[in-house]
């Protein structure tokens, strides 16, 4: 079969489960104009998890409630699988959203709030009644599909507001900080949850939160946003590991950052202020340079390592500070750097160190343990 150019384009864009283009969002008019989402650009898989992250205010949640109707974008065009439904209103739209309130009907009980939604559809009795049996079973409410939301716990509500939702057997299921109301051992239990039943229904989930490390455990790709922008895109991995920016590094986790320059005629090194020589983990364009480096993989000597490969950094330093942490000690160590290093430790590593009142110890790191900032 000879299939259009326009055919094939709208097959591509079909592996998409939601694609932004160069989405603009203005509250206001004018010179007053409030712009919250600037030129966002976004690809999210079918059936991905898919986490918008940030600091509150950032712009995630106008992005998701834009993927649901809610909001209109100023500028840019929005598809869904493929389709552009810039303009659809929200009933029209194959997206159903679970909010943080839950906005459960209280007069009604757990079967008749799961129901609801396929009533107003026109869905017929047998139809409703599988529906409502499979994702009874997905969020294990067998035992509580009598009683009203107030006779349920927040992660019961929660686990109900899930299956109203997708009973619905939307194409895309947006999440507002779902968990924020649990306590830390139950948000824990839902996120187990959550994954699984995404994992389940192969239903493209897209999850907004500021909480990195939920946005970690939950989601096969995260996206972190700054100020109405993207800042970057990847797997959790790659962006612990491979951090573009400043901010996303400081975002995700512990960081050193060490600043300096690559000269033209050396590119595979940093020369740092305060004159060490840093080797790079890749070559760089010259010029002036950030390097970041998770304090996991800076290693600790009580003395100089004899033999290193020619791509670890060695630097001299001694111990200011060593909090205790439980399983692993966090040091800060002056170096002939500007600022002091948090290198992670092992009681092992800190008691080679401290054992024999060395006051000079060595840190050393592998330039592929390094990410240089694109900023
Ligand atoms: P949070 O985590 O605090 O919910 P967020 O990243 O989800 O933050 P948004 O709710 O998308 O942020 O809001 C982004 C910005 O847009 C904020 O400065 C907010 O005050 C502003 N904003 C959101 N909705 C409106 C509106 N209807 N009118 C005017 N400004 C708005």
């Amino acid at each position: 079969m000879i299939m259009s150019n326009g055919f094939k384009a709208k097959r591509s864009d079909a592996q998409h489960g939601v694609r932004f283009r160069g989405i603009f969002k203005r509250f206001g008019e004018g010179p007053q104009a409030l712009t919250v989402i600037n030129n966002l650009n976004l690809d999210i898989g079918r059936g991905e998890f898919f986490s918008l992250l940030g600091p509150s205010g950032c712009g995630k949640t106008t992005a998701l409630r834009m993927i649901g109707g809610f909001e209109h974008p100023s500028e840019g065009e929005l598809l869904l699988d493929g389709e552009d439904i810039t303009g659809v209103p929200p009933y029209r739209r194959d997206v159903n959203m679970v909010f943080q309130s839950y906005s459960l009907f209280p007069h009604m009980d757990v079967y008749d709030n799961i129901e609801y939604g396929l009533r107003r559809k026109g869905i017929q009795r047998e139809e409703r009644r599988k529906r409502i049996a499979e994702v009874v079973g997905l969020a294990q409410l067998e035992a509580y599909l009598g009683r009203r939301p107030t006779q349920l716990s927040g992660g019961q509500q929660q686990r109900v507001a899930l299956a109203r939702a997708l009973v619905n057997r939307p194409k895309v299921l947006l999440l507002d900080e779902p968990l924020a109301a649990l306590d830390a051992k139950l948000r824990s239990s839902m996120q187990t949850e959550l994954r699984r039943i995404q994992q389940e229904v192969g239903i493209t989930f897209v999850f907004v939160t500021h909480d990195q490390q939920e946005a970690f455990a939950l989601s096969d790709r995260v996206a972190v946003m700054r100020a109405g922008r993207l800042e970057q895109v990847g797997t959790p991995h790659e962006l612990y590991s491979r951090p573009a920016t400043r901010f996303v590094a400081d975002f995700v986790g512990q960081s050193n950052f060490i600043d300096g320059r690559v000269e033209p005629e050396a590119p595979g090194v940093l020369r740092a202020k305060g004159g060490e020589v840093i080797p790079l983990p890749a070559p760089a364009e010259a010029g002036p340079r950030t390097i970041v480096v998770r304090p996991e993989n800076v290693a600790l000597y009580p003395a100089k390592p004899a033999q290193l490969p020619a791509d670890v950094a060695l630097l001299r330093g001694t111990v200011l500070e060593n909090t205790f942490l439980g399983s692993k000690h966090l040091l800060r160590v002056k170096t002939s750097l500007p600022e002091p290093l948090l290198v992670e430790a092992s009681h092992e590593a800190v008691n080679a160190v401290s054992g024999g009142a060395v006051a000079e110890v060595w840190l050393s790191w592998r330039a592929a343990d390094s990410a240089i900032l694109a900023d």
